[in-house]
């Protein structure tokens, strides 16, 4: 059958994305996205990239793969109680996890979500320097905390149409939790 033209409504579309990948979970996410006949932004961390660039070829087969900091360091300290990276260090965290996720997938990031969501001028400063787009999110599902899949799926509904929701790429109730977002949002379609 062809593929479900829901997400072409007026409402808009919802936007699921999966940080801190790539990791031992990618291939069962990336396998379930598929059976649900759903795309997503894959936000990595590039030393991940670096050590499994297959895993990034297999998540742009489903998706786009984007920029999530080459060691998932706080840019400007904040969440972590760490020093601020300097304008070189940023530098080097963003353009290295550019390389990584060029030579994995063949193309180049043009988002960046910040480890934490903590963002500084110096950090705006580089993301134009290097025409990065910082993508954040408008629903977090806190699927890191050990949630079940029921629990992720209905955060993940609160979403409104162009909302973003933030999830994490190495969780097995997260990726159990794809079928029921799929079925809630053409459930709130009709
Ligand atoms: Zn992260």
């Amino acid at each position: 059958p062809p593929p479900p033209t829901w997400t072409d409504c007026a409402g808009g579309y919802v936007a699921l994305t999966y940080d801190d990948g790539v990791s031992a979970g990618t291939t069962a996410l990336v396998n379930k996205l598929k059976e649900s006949n759903v795309k997503a932004t894959f936000f990595d961390v590039g030393q991940n990239v670096v050590a499994n660039p297959s895993l990034a070829a297999l998540q742009a087969t489903q998706g786009s793969v984007q920029n999530h900091s080459y060691t998932h360091s706080s840019m400007s300290g904040e969440s972590t109680g760490t020093s601020p990276l300097t304008q070189a260090q940023i530098t080097q965290e963003l353009t290295q996890t550019q390389t990584a996720i060029f030579n994995a997938t063949g193309t180049t990031p043009t988002q960046f979500r910040s480890p934490y969501g903590d963002d500084s001028p110096t950090l705006t400063t580089v993301e134009q320097s290097l025409g990065l787009l910082e993508v954040l999110w408008s629903v977090d599902t806190n699927d890191w905390q050990g949630l079940t899949a029921a629990q992720i799926a209905a955060t993940a509904l609160t979403a409104q149409p162009g909302g973003i929701v933030l999830m994490h790429d190495n969780k097995p109730a997260t990726v159990a939790a794809i079928p029921l977002i799929v079925q809630g949002l053409q459930a709130k379609h009709q």
